[in-house]
């Protein structure tokens, strides 16, 4: 049961304007037509003449407005693309592939010629490519080798709301950049409205506003918090359906992440089976970062006539990508989100609630082709007093010592006067930077080192790039970079079907005869796999997903590629566990933990409880010392691919950061108190 608030979007729109779209014969007539009814296309040569005015230009416009797909574009065609490419940044892989197939299409050139993309280990351009999508860390990544972007023309920061941790650093960077090259044109586009804090920092650039059309949104609140909003969603989803006349438009549900989507996707398809053919059939359309390109063309595909579309939806449909044809917005208030506490220097993903801006972008969703419904699974109160008005910027939430080694790697070595737009913690800064000492990336100056300089140039995180760097040391550099790539594979390698997870299970032990870690196990499924010549067959008998493995493949050939590159020698060590493990540990020695009495850990130098994950092989076994990969905060604080060490290693591996003492009460080998402080006087 919910609660009715009328507001008003906007400005209403003139429907004539609808009909009058040119019924276009091909399929490329009307895409082109499609263009000219964008609220941006009147205001084209206007933006023109602004851009070639203004160095700096911030453009505001709401959600579906153009922005992305057409400025570029505009920008192209008014001939910029002759001094230089067009970069269009966005803050997620699946917007930068899905807008630059959709820009390709309205150019009528293949994706990958004229229009193409970049996001990390997947290069999408080529010597023709004038019109580049890129995520935010790609061209962050391209800072490194070209610091005056000579290559472009015009960048287009785009979704610059989102204030991504590469988005925020970009903008310091593009505005040096901006000073000794007046040749370069900045674009720094918003979905908000608050662009007067973008303007204040570029030096009060001009904002350009291109007015958009909304319809009024109806929202609604539920009386009471909703204990499952899953569930809740899930119902209101079906009422909609049901209560709704079908062919009057699709609804749109937030969820967090990729597993509540499928549970959600199941669950949609089992009740909705039970409905009879009196109700129109319900097309259910998952999108999320991780989602297969060809599944990710299907949520733009139009309703078949007379059903009804569901699309289930991250927060990548906030503002990133527009769908067409929503009129419900399902909005059970809460966003997964990235958090880092600089103290015990742990990561952790977190469900928190949204933002009331967040709370606006959803909702306005539905009132784009007209008026929209959308149903809140929260209280009025929550929205009023609950909320904060806007999300955190990622950098003063996250591990920043990926930035400080980019930054350094820049010549930046003084962060505290970078002129961040809004600056990160001081605390997180110094933790960043007392790691990248220990890993000695950088010396006691906070100078580059020549292992900070190698590190720096994988497009992986700091303790993934020690350990790549250190299997020069231990001879293994084939195992490690293969162990690097399957820990960079986006979706999981292991295949657990709901019906056959006894076997899954069975096959997924099978990797790791010997006792071995889940590192060693993902070198093991992919050296069976490159065994089998790559073998499709294999992957489905072993309950391995073949579109990871592929994925991993990649990686690795271009980790092969930057090894070579840093001349790091490609050698396989032969079955010598411990030096991989001790490799590994050369990166991960900060994630180590020790067991407790009752089977759960605690990590060494922040003290804090962690259990080793379900899916681990290692969550029986429970070896006294453990580094892991990673943290993640589900119903537990759950670390996830462990693998087995020997506490005296850490001393021996990271003397910066562990002392005798950390290490000595263990067990059998227990050594007298006081020792380890002798030793080290
Ligand atoms: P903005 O950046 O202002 O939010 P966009 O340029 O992304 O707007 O979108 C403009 C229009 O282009 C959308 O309303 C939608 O109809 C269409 N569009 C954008 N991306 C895609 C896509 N990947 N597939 C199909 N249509 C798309
Ligand atoms: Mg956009």
């Amino acid at each position: 049961e919910f609660i009715q608030e009328q507001v008003m979007g906007g400005v209403d729109v003139d429907e004539e304007e609808e009909r009058e779209r040119s019924i276009a014969k091909s399929a490329h007539e009307k895409l082109l037509a499609d263009r000219k009814t964008l609220p941006v296309y009147p205001y084209r040569e206007s933006l023109l003449k602004a851009v070639e005015d203004h160095q700096v230009l911030i453009i505001v416009g709401e959600t579906g407005s153009g922005k992305t797909t057409q400025i570029p574009q505009y920008l192209h065609e008014a001939g910029y693309t002759k001094r230089g490419m067009i970069g269009c940044t966005q803050p997620r892989r699946v917007a930068a592939m899905s807008v630059a197939a959709r820009v390709s299409q309205e150019m009528n050139v293949k994706l990958g010629h004229e229009v193409g993309y970049a996001i990390r280990f997947e290069d999408c351009t080529c010597e023709k490519t004038v019109i580049k999508y890129l995520t935010d860390g790609m061209l962050l990544r391209e800072f490194l080798g070209e610091p005056d972007l000579k290559s472009y023309s015009v960048v287009m920061v785009d979704e610059a709301h989102e204030r991504t941790l590469s988005t925020d650093l970009l903008f310091g960077l593009l505005k040096q950049i901006a000073r000794f090259r007046p040749d370069i044109k900045l674009l720094i586009s918003s979905a908000t409205l608050d662009a007067e804090k973008f303007s204040d920092y570029f030096d009060c650039a001009p904002i350009f506003r291109i007015p958009g059309r909304r319809f009024p949104v109806e929202i609604n609140y539920t009386k009471v918090p909703e204990a499952d909003y899953l569930d809740a969603a899930i119902v209101t989803a079906l009422q909609i359906h049901v209560n709704e006349p079908a062919g009057d438009g699709d609804i749109l549900v937030f969820l967090t992440g990729q597993e509540e989507i499928e549970t959600a996707q199941e669950i949609l398809k089992q009740r909705t089976h039970g409905l009879g053919s009196k109700i129109p059939e319900l097309v259910i359309c998952p999108i999320y970062a991780n989602l297969p390109t060809e599944l990710q063309a299907k949520v733009f595909e139009a309703t078949p006539q007379g059903a009804r579309k569901v699309v289930l939806a991250t927060n990548i449909a906030e503002t990133s990508l527009t769908i067409d044809g929503i009129k419900y917005v399902i909005d059970p208030g809460f966003v997964k989100m990235n958090f880092y506490d600089p103290r015990t220097g742990m990561e952790s993903l977190k469900i928190i609630p949204i933002s009331k801006a967040s709370a606006n972008q959803r909702a306005g969703r539905s009132g784009r082709t007209g008026p929209g419904k959308c149903f809140r699974l929260y209280t009025a109160y929550t929205y009023y007093n609950e909320l904060d008005d806007n999300s955190v910027p990622e950098i003063q939430r996250t591990n920043l010592a990926n930035v400080v080694l980019s930054l350094t790697s820049l010549g930046i070595d003084d962060l505290l006067t970078f002129d961040f737009m809004d600056p990160p913690p001081s605390e997180a800064v110094l933790k960043a930077l007392e790691l990248l000492f220990a890993l000695g990336a950088l010396n006691k100056y906070g100078e580059l080192t020549k292992v900070g300089r190698k590190m720096a140039e994988f497009p992986l995180d700091p303790m993934l790039s020690k350990m790549i760097v250190a299997s020069d040391k231990y001879k293994c550099s084939d195992e490690i970079i293969t162990i690097a790539a399957m820990l960079s594979i986006e979706n999981s390698v292991f295949y657990r079907p709901k019906n056959k997870q006894v076997h899954a299970d069975n096959a997924r032990l099978n990797f790791y005869t010997g006792n071995v870690g889940d590192h060693v196990a993902l070198l093991n499924v992919y050296n069976l796999w490159k065994e089998t010549n790559f073998s499709a067959q294999w992957c489905y008998d072993n309950y391995i997903q073949l579109r990871s493995m592929k994925q991993g493949r990649d990686i690795r050939d271009q980790l092969k590629g930057i090894v070579e590159r840093v001349e790091i020698e490609l050698v396989s060590n032969s079955g010598d566990l411990d030096a991989i493990y001790k490799c590994i540990t050369s990166g991960y020695f900060s994630h180590s933990a020790k067991l407790q009495k009752n089977g759960c850990y605690r990590s060494v130098k922040h003290p804090q409880t962690v259990y080793i994950h379900p899916s681990s092989g290692l969550c029986e076994a429970l070896p006294r010392w453990v580094v892991y990969h990673e943290l993640v905060l589900t119903t537990k604080e759950y670390v996830r691919q462990v693998s087995e060490i020997k506490p005296e290693w850490l001393v021996e591996i990271a003397p910066h950061y562990y002392e005798l003492k950390d290490v000595e009460d263990l067990g059998s080998k227990k050594l007298p108190r006081g020792k380890g402080r002798a030793s080290k006087l």
